[in-house]
């Protein structure tokens, strides 16, 4: 981002503390650095976790929902012209995903928010809620229901990675339940 949107930022829905949206963050307009954002289909806005999209690939997943699971804001370019092909996003279900080496969390003492990093194989822990298609797991990084996935052209998509995620019957990084916020 800009540095007056990112000094607007920090007064307002970016936690301090630890470089995420704050819980109740809802819709997040951005003003980025570049003229456009690289021809990636997920991307992120560094220094403040949320993810910004192509809104072609985004409402491939169908547009209602999700505008039921995610908040969308504009997204501008350095002399304040929106970039219409893209968004920015803020999920309305958080997500952490797990890895089995090398974990570790620590609780933002402003937000609350358990930042956890992890290596390795990659899972979900435990089963997320049903009835949630479409979760956001940071830094441009959706979690989403292996139907939705069948609904893309994954081959469609340069530079799209698509991983498999597991849930296991116990957690393989040592941790307990953990709460994305
Ligand atoms: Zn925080």
């Amino acid at each position: 981002m800009v540095k007056p949107a990112y000094e607007q930022a920090r007064r307002t829905w970016l936690c301090t503390g630890c470089a995420f949206p704050k819980a109740d963050t809802k819709e997040v307009d951005a003003t980025i650095q570049e003229e456009k954002p690289d021809n990636t289909p997920l991307n992120m806005i560094s220094g403040c976790g949320v993810g910004i999209a192509r809104k072609d690939f985004l409402f491939s997943f169908g547009e209602d929902l999700v505008r039921q699971h995610l908040y969308l804001g504009q997204v501008f370019a350095p002399d304040k012209r929106p970039l219409e092909s893209w968004v920015t996003f803020v999920g309305r279900h958080r997500i952490i995903v797990r890895g089995s080496k090398n974990a570790g969390v620590r609780r933002c003492a402003e937000c609350g928010r358990n930042a956890y990093f992890a290596m390795g194989q990659l899972y979900l822990y435990p089963l997320p809620p049903e009835g949630v298609s479409i979760f956001d797991a940071g830094n441009g990084v959706l979690v989403v229901t292996e139907q939705l996935v069948r609904q893309l052209n994954l081959n469609a998509w340069r530079k799209l990675d698509c991983t498999r995620l597991f849930v296991p019957d116990y957690p393989e990084d040592g941790l307990v339940e953990l709460k994305a916020m």
